[in-house]
């Protein structure tokens, strides 16, 4: 685990912290959540909810998880086969560990989530990239295919995606549906920000394809959909087999999960649809702020359609090596981001890119676009 001993997001803001600078680099919200559902822990835990909860979780998050994806997605789910885990991190570690070994080989779109590439080291198994690049970051057949070996045992797939804001479409989805039933592999759908895509994408499980729901594993958590990432109340569902193995993991990584966040989780999946959509709403007008704000600054914004986060290349501004100049920002401009050469493999794959969240409050977001404006100007002295 040598290679994974210290992480760029927490160097970041620890470097943001003391230097003063607006942090756009970790993707934490700085508001939070419904006040029912706050409420609803706090419920909880004053009524004596506080000792282990069941191993899968309890009764009424794993019905309210089969309720939301019937209603929002249309998929079929028995709670027996959701998983209640801490976070969708332990989901995806428990799942890769379960699945996988030294032999065997997970496919990932590059750039990928760090803790991906962490716990496949962990399993003792070996990634294979499927580069996603910039400026539209589309997923090709040629480069999903190069991926794939007879030693392909789990694709670990996320849309939408992170750090790019790509929705996968249903014909890119087709392509790994294709793939996947080809070598006979899982695929464990990393869905966190199922609600948070903006006008013209839409959302598609890559399950509710012909064929898919036999060999495709979901997670996804509470923290993205309802700005609670401190909670870690994360779940899993797909096939009983594969969840039963998944819960072996589990079991010996944290034994249960969250206790008293686990009801007020349920009650919020529950929420009305515009909840949902209103948040979204919101988060696609924090992006077109601080886009247009990064473009003022003379970045080149890529397209994004979801999640967080929006990319923008440094190229314009004469940058040859965005991971130097975001170790530099924070003392240049007081602004964070962080490269997006580091969710990646191939030192080529993204040179100029830097990664900037925009879940943060509106006068955050005017402070750092006030900021970027002097990123040119100081660069070029
Ligand atoms: C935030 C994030 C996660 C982790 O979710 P938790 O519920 O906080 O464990 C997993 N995958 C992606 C792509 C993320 O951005």
């Amino acid at each position: 685990m040598r290679p994974f001993t210290t992480t760029v997001f927490a160097e970041m803001s620890a470097l943001a912290a003391r230097t003063g600078a607006v942090n756009l680099g970790q993707g934490f919200p700085d508001t939070d959540g419904p006040a029912s559902l706050l409420c609803g822990a706090v419920d909880a835990v004053l009524g004596g909810r506080n000792q282990y909860p069941p191993g899968p979780g309890v009764p009424e998050l794993r019905t309210a998880v089969a309720e939301h994806q019937q209603r929002f997605w249309d998929l079929d789910v028995s709670p027996e086969d959701v998983l209640v885990t801490t976070g969708a991190t332990e989901a995806i570690a428990a799942v890769v560990m379960a699945l996988t070994g030294p032999g065997d080989e997970v496919v990932v779109l590059e750039p990928y989530y760090d803790s991906y590439a962490a716990v496949i080291a962990l399993a003792g198994a070996q990634r294979r990239t499927v580069p996603l690049r910039a400026p539209d970051f589309r997923l090709t057949e040629e480069a999903l295919r190069a991926a794939f070996s007879e030693r392909t045992r789990l694709v670990l797939l996320n849309t939408p995606h992170n750090p790019t804001g790509t929705v996968l479409s249903r014909a890119e989805l087709e392509l790994v549906a294709r793939l996947a039933v080809e070598h006979d592999a899982v695929v464990l759908c990393d869905e966190v920000y199922e609600h948070l895509v903006f006008t013209g994408a839409e959302h598609v499980p890559l399950a509710s394809l012909p064929g898919m729901a036999e060999r495709t594993l979901v997670t996804s958590s509470a923290g993205k959909t309802f700005s609670v990432t401190g909670w870690k109340v994360g779940w899993l569902h797909g096939p009983t087999e594969l969840v039963a193995a998944a819960r072996a993991v589990k079991q010996f990584l944290t034994y249960v999960s969250a206790g008293p966040f686990q009801p007020a989780v349920a009650a919020a999946l529950a929420l009305p649809e515009e909840v949902f959509t209103g948040f979204s709403a919101d988060l696609e007008r924090k992006r077109d702020l601080l886009s247009e704000g990064l473009r003022a600054a003379g970045l080149a914004v890529n397209r994004c359609d979801g999640t967080y986060f929006v990319t923008a290349d440094t190229t314009p501004l004469g940058c040859t090596d965005a991971t130097e100049l975001a170790w530099r920002m924070p003392e240049l401009v007081g602004v964070a981001a962080i490269p997006v050469q580091v969710f990646c493999d191939d030192p080529a794959a993204a040179p100029t890119l830097l990664r900037f969240a925009f879940c943060k409050r509106d006068d955050v977001l005017h402070a750092a676009v006030e900021r970027l404006a002097a990123l040119g100007p100081r660069l070029a002295a």
